[in-house]
């Protein structure tokens, strides 16, 4: 079949949309640009045309004819494909979220340095995009709600997103059918990172399952049987109800989810301390002072302040002045509100040859250091192994952050060996942190096992961004107990005087 005017029109429009978010002349973009409103406006098929008529088109000229021609004869764009293959995937389904344009497409590629969707979503979240030029808060929050619901219509969920809703739904039901059980099980019960069906055990009948979601817009699909019902809300998210009568309920239950973790394991209450947060002084949202005041609010004997580092001047990271004016002001901060404390730390960014971003001088004034890798992260193995284990061998180095840099549902992380690195971690006394950001949960559960047996620390740390990034922690010690991980392993969960001497005898091995 031959192309048509709409498919002729989009090549045209898709090619000056790249041509802007590749930086190429304007003139030339105009021209891509203004025969896909002529050709979109045509009312014959240009198929149909001979090529002389095409040329005397208004607005199409020589150079757009001929390509009109191309395309009508091999189905394609030839210049466009050429395009489409040296950009980035990520950066092509940009295109499709509302509400940002080519340029701001490519500021987002060649300045922030961003190459997908789920990228760009955290640094929405991350209040990023307003250091940009042209990105207001309007723009990043427009930018924010079109990616969530992209991602939400693709299907899967971060176990935090997918939480909310079965909480909404499990609410309802019980409310609504107040004499019959109903259990959450599947991989939510089992505290999957991400989820992408919500499943219950019930003792509720078919008919009165149907009729509720025939209410709320669920769609029943014909995978189900008699004893399961499968409902599709309007976002695309499967329920699936196990139906069982009281008897077997329990059963069931235990058949449809894992076995549960052995009683010992850490809890949310175990945490004592919040270890990993961002202030206003770098790129979160509250003062250190704000910051404080909720953690002994809320009951925590302890605040690690770690702003970013001066490499990360997309986050306002930290130069040496602003280092040591922020130390002065945790110092005041301290006498006044003791005898909670609040520690001086950073997030020094590792370099890409493995180095910390401060002299040891600098480091040396710190009561501890976070290092995580921020920049470059595509890597090989071995350029990843190298960069980590030089910044785990820095003996200023206490914690090592999200280990692998991945992004839930959004972005892979580069590939490290995992053991090597808790090894290497132990011998250096360096702990591992668990970042507790939903969409982070890294070092992912599956190593903890392998670490608790080499006898690592590993440390939940929320990675706060604001008072309400605390609750995060939560997230943390689910993924932590599918790993076994007990509050004898967890460096958050020690007494401020635990940490205290901890962190003495880390420096005494240093200086000695
Ligand atoms: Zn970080
Ligand atoms: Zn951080």
């Amino acid at each position: 079949m031959m192309p048509d005017n709409d498919f002729i029109a989009e090549q045209f429009s898709l090619m000056a949309k790249l041509m802007d978010i590749h930086g190429e002349n304007s003139f030339k973009i105009k021209s891509y640009s203004n025969a896909a409103y002529t050709i979109d406006k045509l009312s014959a098929q240009l198929s149909s045309l001979p090529h002389k008529e095409i040329f005397a088109i208004k607005g199409i000229g020589d150079a757009i004819g001929k390509k009109i021609i191309d395309i009508l004869e091999t189905g394609e764009l030839r210049q466009l494909s050429e395009l489409i293959s040296n950009t980035p995937p990520g950066i092509l389904e940009m295109l499709t979220i509302k509400g940002i344009g080519a340029k701001k497409i490519a500021t987002i590629w060649k300045e922030m340095e961003i190459e997908s969707i789920g990228e760009l979503l955290y640094a929405c979240n991350e209040n990023r995009l307003t250091l940009y030029k042209g990105f207001g808060e309007k723009t990043q929050n427009n930018v924010r709600d079109s990616i969530e619901f992209y991602l939400k219509s693709r299907g899967s969920y971060l176990y935090s997103e997918a939480e909310a809703l079965l909480l909404a739904i499990d609410k309802q039901l019980k409310n609504d059918f107040s004499n019959e059980m109903f259990e959450p099980t599947g991989a939510f019960r089992e505290q999957m990172e991400t989820i992408d069906r919500l499943e219950w055990v019930t003792t509720g009948q078919e008919a009165q399952l149907v009729s509720f979601f025939n209410k709320h817009e669920g769609v029943l699909l014909p995978e189900s049987s008699s004893s399961k019902l499968i409902f599709k809300t309007p976002e695309g998210l499967p329920l699936v109800f196990h139906l069982v009568n009281k008897e077997n309920f329990f059963r069931i239950l235990s058949e449809t989810t894992c076995p549960a973790f052995h009683p010992g394991v850490i809890q949310v209450t175990d945490i004592k301390g919040i270890i990993h947060t961002h202030s206003d002084w770098s790129d979160g949202s509250h003062s250190i002072e704000e910051m404080a005041r909720e953690c002994i609010k809320q009951g925590f004997e302890y605040l690690v302040v770690s702003d970013h580092s001066k490499s990360a001047q997309y986050a306002k990271g930290l130069y040496e002045e602003r280092v040591m004016a922020q130390h002065q002001q945790i110092a005041a901060l301290n006498a006044a509100l003791a005898p909670f404390r609040i520690f001086k730390s950073i997030e020094s960014d590792i370099l890409n040859d493995g180095a910390l971003d401060y002299s040891d001088e600098v480091l040396a004034s710190f009561d501890l250091v976070i290092a995580s890798v921020h920049s470059n992260l595509k890597m090989s193995e071995e350029k990843a192994m190298v960069r980590l284990l030089k910044a785990i061998e820095n003996p200023f180095t206490t914690i090592l952050g999200h280990m692998t840099g991945r992004l839930l549902l959004s972005r892979s992380g580069y590939p490290v060996d995992h053991k090597k690195i808790i090894d290497a971690c132990v011998a250096n006394k360096v702990v591992i942190e668990l970042n507790a950001h939903p969409r982070r949960l890294d070092i992912d559960w599956r190593y903890i096992p392998y670490a608790m047996e080499k006898g690592a620390l590993l440390s939940i740390n929320p990675d706060a961004h604001s008072t309400k990034g605390y609750l995060d922690i939560k997230y943390g010690v689910l993924a932590a107990q599918k790993g076994g991980l007990t509050k004898d392993n967890n460096l958050s969960s020690f007494s401020l005087k635990e940490l205290e001497d901890y962190l003495a005898q880390r420096r005494n091995v240093r200086n000695n």
